[in-house]
């Protein structure tokens, strides 16, 4: 027999921008919000949220499941299969009681922590993958010392389980990277096209890959009815990636009105990420980083918090990602709390929850509140709109629904 479940008493925020409303009932079945009603339905089994705001499962559109354990530890060998799938799965369980249903990896997974995910074998969101990340021959995805053979790098992955990275050089080479990372089973690409703060051998304002290699990888990913997304700091990169036609950009910390136009024009979207960039300032070696990564964090983070407000006004989508990397993922609502504090409470859901899942391409089954859609929902305790550090406390988030299953309702976890 069908369970109906009525969520009752909350105040219901929908997550595309509308005013909070009260006086509703979502009314759950088959894994899918039935209807939003106005009384219970005959039959359903009703869970009392009163007093808690009631919003559409969080989604994080930039995610390291696969970097949860201590970085350095992780690419110089010393961490085993097994502590690495305990962590992936511990990771991935914590996001979802952190009340994130759907999170999108850019690198790090490899196909069979989706699947095991994905059959319920473990607990986790619904996860969306980039497969193995695309890096040029010593680009920001290649974090080998430079010593060692490039040709070792990707002894590293543990197939099924880790995939760090395919370095690729020229076209061919990008065009056989991009079909690797789909044949491995990518649901969209990510090429990185400038500096990164991890890597070892590049500098933030420098661009990596070519228009034309950027292109390659594009036209594989449109060949597959999906897109590719740029790991991306500085204007020269992102706009040599619009003009290749990519139509995501991850960081963009050095954003600056002329490229903020052409990324409107060109309709691509921003996933700007502040947790990473704060839990690197406040302790690098916590994530497993060298001190010095401490430095580029601070002027990626002054310069990302700017790069939100010039993408603002040019009118760029705005996503939101957490970019968490290293064995404490917790916290993972904190990027609303940074996010609201340019963007305001309710802007900081949206971009969590209606934005991230546009960017996504799921947009057709999460990210509102409304008939038809999966019934992934997350409940506060009070109001995270006067109050947006609500969206960060664990003992403030009295329920998450996943699937239309209840995955959580104590208090304090
Ligand atoms: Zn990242």
């Amino acid at each position: 027999m069908t369970t109906t479940l009525a969520l009752a008493g909350a105040v219901l925020i929908d997550g595309t921008g509308a005013d909070p409303v009260s006086g509703r009932v979502v009314v759950v079945e088959d894994g899918l919000i039935r209807e939003i009603a106005r009384t219970v339905p005959e039959g359903a089994e009703v869970l009392d949220l009163a007093g808690c705001t009631l919003t559409p499962g969080l989604i994080d559109a930039h995610t390291h499941l696969g970097l949860s354990t201590d970085l350095q530890d992780l690419v110089t060998g010393q961490v085993s299969a097994a502590e690495i799938a305990a962590a992936i799965f511990g990771a991935a369980e914590r996001a979802l009681r952190e009340g994130f249903t759907t999170v999108r990896d850019v690198g790090g997974i490899d196909i069979g922590v989706v699947r095991a995910i994905g059959s319920g074998a473990v607990r986790g969101p619904r996860v969306l993958t980039s497969g193995p990340i695309l890096s040029q021959t010593g680009g920001g995805g290649h974090y080998a010392p430079p010593w060692e053979p490039a040709c070792n790098w990707e002894a590293r992955d543990m197939p099924g389980l880790l995939g760090m990275s395919l370095l690729a050089d020229g076209r061919d080479g990008t065009r056989r990277a991009a079909r690797e990372a789909f044949r491995r089973g990518a649901d969209f690409l990510k090429l990185m096209v400038t500096g990164a703060v991890l890597a070892h051998g590049d500098e933030l304002d420098y661009t990596q890959f070519s228009v034309e290699e950027i292109a390659v990888a594009v036209q594989e990913a449109r060949a597959r009815n999906t897109y590719a997304t740029v790991h991306a700091h500085n204007n020269a990169g992102i706009r040599n990636a619009l003009e290749a036609g990519v139509s995501c950009v991850e960081h963009g910390s050095r954003l600056d009105e002329r490229t903020a136009a052409e990324m409107r024009r060109h309709g691509a979207s921003l996933v700007p990420t502040l947790s990473v960039t704060h839990a690197i300032i406040a302790s690098p070696e916590a994530v497993g980083l060298p001190q010095e990564t401490a430095g580029r964090a601070e002027t990626v983070l002054d310069g990302m918090r700017q790069a939100i407000l010039v993408a603002r006004e040019a009118g760029v989508r705005i996503g939101s990602g957490s970019d968490l990397i290293g064995p404490d993922q917790s916290g993972r609502g904190r990027e609303l709390v940074w996010k609201a504090e340019l963007l305001g409470p309710m802007d900081a859901l949206v971009a969590a929850t209606r934005t991230n899942a546009e960017i996504l391409g799921l947009d057709d089954e999460v990210g509102t509140v409304a008939p038809g859609k999966s019934a992934d929902l997350a409940a506060f305790d009070g109001s995270p709109l006067d109050d947006p550090s609500i969206f960060a406390d664990p003992a403030r988030l009295r329920l998450v629904v996943h699937r239309g299953r209840v995955v959580s309702a104590d208090r304090n976890r």
